[in-house]
Formats: structure tokens, sequence, C-alpha cells
């Protein structure tokens, strides 16, 4: 069943879907196989942009194979496929942003060792929320079974409780009963 809130990224979809609006500009910050870049597309649509990033080139090759398939026609005034780290967003982005997605470590299915990093994770955060339009959201997934995985969750975590709360709502929902380190989900909205 798609509605299970086992499923963490359906049920992440079905919290950003009425709060990303069409013509909106979006961020997918880990594009990894292009799931939430797809995502996003379609809660913007032609009028909006999607920038994705990802450090290794088949990220941008799965992604591009998946709007392929849908027969979606990749028109880089709409969708930018960015090979560069996400801290490097600045360089790429320069309007007001009304959602970023961040899906924390390695490419399901790609090389484990490629894994989301604290530091650059954390700069791209702070980068997202001086990018981010009152009322815009930011969200995460973070796994961190892997090596350097449990470092990065908590550096997050630590970052996040500290935001001001006159600026910022930080949701944070994790599965209470469930083994092996499952995700959590993040959601902050600028106020
Ligand atoms: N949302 C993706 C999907 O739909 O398949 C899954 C993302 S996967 C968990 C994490 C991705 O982050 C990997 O593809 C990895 O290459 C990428 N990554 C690691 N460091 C990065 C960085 N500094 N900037 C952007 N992407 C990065």
């Amino acid at each position: 069943n798609s509605k299970s809130i086992h499923r963490t990224t359906d049920f992440l979809h079905s919290l950003l879907r009425e709060r990303i609006h069409q013509g909106g500009t979006v961020v997918d910050a880990t594009m990894g196989n292009g799931h939430d870049t797809l995502f996003l597309w379609e809660q913007v649509s032609s009028s909006g942009i999607v920038y994705a990033f990802d450090i290794q080139q088949e990220s941008l090759e799965k992604t591009r194979q998946r709007f392929k398939e849908r027969d979606i026609t990749i028109d880089s005034t709409n969708i930018k496929l960015i090979l560069d780290g996400h801290e490097n967003m600045e360089k790429y982005i320069t309007q007001p942003i009304d959602a970023v997605m961040f899906n924390l470590g390695y490419l399901p299915g790609g090389a484990k060792e490629i894994v989301t990093n604290p530091n650059t994770t954390i700069k791209a955060l702070s980068i997202a929320l001086s990018l981010l339009k009152k009322g815009g959201i930011i969200s995460f997934i973070i796994y961190y079974g892997h090596l350097g995985g449990m470092e990065e969750k908590n550096a997050l975590l630590t970052y996040v409780n500290q935001l001001e709360d006159s600026k910022f709502t930080v949701l944070k929902c994790s599965y209470m009963n469930h083994k092996n380190n499952p995700p959590i989900i993040l959601i902050i909205e600028k106020k």
C-alpha cells in the first residue's frame, strides 16, 4: 500500500504535495536516482524550475532516464541537472526558493562509499535556509545506517535544534519501534 506510513518517501511526498505549488522554484539537493527530482517537477510543472544536484555522473544519467521513460523532455530552462555538490548551490541559484529536498546517505544501487557528509550537508542547509522564501520548506530523509551516518545525523539534529523558533519551525518524525536505524524525516518551515 503506497499510503502506508512505513513508506518514508511516499509519506514525505504526501506531506509536501500540498505545500509545493505550480510555478515554484525548487531544489533536489541529492538527486540520486531522481525520484524526488521527478516528484518536484510534477508539483511545479512546466511553469516552475527544478534544480537538482549530485556529485555522481551516474545519478544525472539515471535521472535523465527516469524523465525520458515518462516522455518528459528535459528543457534546461526548467529542469537543471547539475553535477556539483549541494554546498555550491549559491553558484547556480540566485532567486528565492520555495522548497528543498535532501535525502542523505548513498545512492541506492550505486557506490555505498559515496555518501553525504556532515560539513557539506550543513553548509548546504545554511545556504538553503537563506535562499528560502517565507512559508517555504526544506525536507530531509536522514539515513544513517552506513559508516559516518550516525555522525551526520547527530550533527544535523544539533544544528536544526538551535534554529531560532521565531524564524523557523522544525518538525522531526521518527519510527519509534523499527529496528536497524530507521530513517528520520525532518521538515523545516521558514516563518
Ligand atoms: N533522492 C534520491 C533518489 O530519489 O534516488 C536518493 C539520494 S541518495 C540517498 C544520496 C545522494 O547524495 C547520492 O546520490 C550521492 O551521490 C549524493 N551526494 C553525496 N554528496 C553530495 C553533495 N555534496 N552534493 C550533492 N549530492 C551529494
